[in-house]
């Protein structure tokens, strides 16, 4: 780590690419699908042939709707889109599709927490479509790089935020909120490894306390949030060497290398491509009415940041919960039904988080691959609620069991397993009163106020009904003939 870091505040702003999973690409019906064979998906209009005309599709502007109006972002009414020329091997046209001075969106916020835990906004600049330029694979051939149109063509939006990151964990949150974000719309996986959602990182820094922003650098190629962060703490040191050793940072684009986390100049200010963006000939300008807009609207899913909000302020979680609960929106979905069956808030907060996560983790699945049902869960919290079972008897005995018997209610197993807990006050009279005749010294010594015997008896009365002895009865009986 530099020893002038302290002396700089660093700025950060996002560049984001999301691959929509739409079912068919941006301005042709072929298929978007990842691991296809290579140039299996790349009709005439793909591969830009003279003659061939670009069609929009109507999912892909939905999708990007979606995205802004959970952001809550402007919409525009009216907008073109601009083609963005250069020339690339992977890029059969010679330009992209995009949008240039019309975004589909403008505004909107992004809430992230800061590095002490404590919230903050980080502002939208804008969201636009575009499509995506093929896959140039340079590692596939001794010899030859290798070209696989299928991605041309595949739908993207890309989100740029205000330059307002002021570390690199507040990166970090900003780009996991907007991974949930995407996933929880269903508009993109948000897989990084795969590359379906991209970053560039524009960093620069400044004297600690400056208001004036220090000239940026681009950091390009991380393929996961923890080497986004890892490109960010490297730009930080490596730009206060410069300006500490009397040098000056000059705008560039720069290559993040994963096995030394370290990046390395691509391509200064004055190499940058001149895109000669203008509106794109081939398609008439788009116009998005608010019915459309409403319409999407009113189908939104329910998004993390409301779910969060709910579970803290209405059912009274912490937020450490309410964290997990809302990390994915197939638990979030669970969670939701199981507390249409119970209201009993935090005993269904403890189940989701401890007994089905952690069967989710060691058999690698996914809450959809969940055997049980809500209601089986919801039956369990009433059961332990009504003294039938014990805790530890429902989540150490029964769920396991139930969960290989889902078609099993819980009731039954609990019978099956022999744990329906004695609160049969005459039996459980029985128990205690014999345990006591058997004990005859010990008696005295509790009738004598010794009560850290009251262990000792609680484990003799457990073994002798078989540990189905509901502690909570078990205990006013002992005082009661004790009395
Ligand atoms: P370009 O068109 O060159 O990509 P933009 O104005 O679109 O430039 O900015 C790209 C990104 O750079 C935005 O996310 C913005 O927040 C960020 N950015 C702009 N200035 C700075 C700066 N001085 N330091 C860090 N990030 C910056
Ligand atoms: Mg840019």
């Amino acid at each position: 780590m530099s020893n002038y870091r302290d002396k700089y505040d660093v700025v950060i702003g996002l560049e984001v690419h999301a691959q929509l999973n739409t079912k068919s690409k941006a301005y042709s019906n072929d298929p978007n699908e990842f691991g296809a064979i290579p140039n299996t998906n790349i009709s005439p209009v793909t591969l830009g042939h003279p003659g061939t005309l670009p069609k929009p599709n109507t999912e892909v502007i939905n999708h990007a709707i979606r995205l802004g109006l959970a952001c809550g972002s402007e919409i525009t009414k009216e907008m073109h889109y601009a083609r963005k020329n250069y020339f690339y091997p992977d890029l059969p046209k010679g330009y992209q599709i995009t949008q240039d001075t019309t975004p589909i969106c403008t505004g909107g916020k992004i809430l992230i927490k800061k590095e002490d835990g404590t919230p903050k906004e980080i502002n939208i600049t804008r969201i636009h479509m575009e499509e995506d330029a093929g896959k140039s694979m340079h590692d596939q051939d001794p010899f030859d790089t290798l070209v696989d149109l299928n991605r041309a063509g595949v739908p993207l939006v890309e989100i740029v935020t205000e330059p307002e990151m002021r570390s690199s964990t507040e990166a970090y949150s900003y780009l996991t909120e907007i991974r949930k974000l995407v996933r929880y719309l269903d508009i993109c996986d948000g897989n990084m490894e795969e590359g379906s959602l991209r970053c560039d990182a524009n960093i620069s820094i400044m004297p600690k306390g400056s208001t004036k922003f220090g000239e940026r650098c681009e950091v390009k190629n991380m393929n996961s949030i923890r080497n986004v962060q890892r490109a960010i703490e490297h730009e930080i040191d490596r730009q206060a060497e410069i300006i500490e050793n009397g040098g000056t940072i000059h705008m560039e684009t720069r290559n993040f290398n994963a096995v030394d986390g370290t990046t390395t100049a691509l391509r200064s200010k004055e190499q940058a491509h001149d895109y000669r963006y203008f509106p794109e000939p081939d398609l008439q300008p788009l116009l998005v009415t608010q019915d459309q807009i409403e319409a999407i609207r009113s189908e939104l899913p329910p998004l993390p940041n409301d779910l969060f909000k709910k579970y803290c302020e209405e059912y009274g979680l912490t937020e450490y919960d309410a964290t997990v609960l809302t990390d994915s929106k197939g638990i979030a979905l669970y969670f939701e039904q199981l507390i249409a069956e119970t209201s009993n808030y935090k005993a269904a907060a403890n189940w989701v988080i401890n007994s089905v996560k952690s069967h989710l983790n060691k058999n690698a699945q996914e809450i959809n691959e969940f055997p049980l049902a809500p209601k089986a869960i919801a039956d369990l919290i009433k059961l332990i609620e009504e003294g039938k079972i014990s805790n530890a008897a429902a989540t150490q005995r029964i769920f396991p069991a139930l969960v290989q018997a889902p078609k099993k209610s819980a009731l039954d197993l609990a019978n099956e397993l022999n744990l329906i807990q004695e609160s049969d006050e005459g039996e459980l009279e029985r128990i205690v009163q014999s345990v006591f005749d058997n004990n005859p010294s010990e008696t005295e010594r509790l009738k004598g106020g010794e009560k850290k015997l009251i262990g000792f008896f609680m484990g003799q009365i457990m073994k002798e009904s078989k540990g189905k002895a509901d502690p909570k009865s078990t205990n006013k009986i002992i005082q009661k003939l004790l009395q």
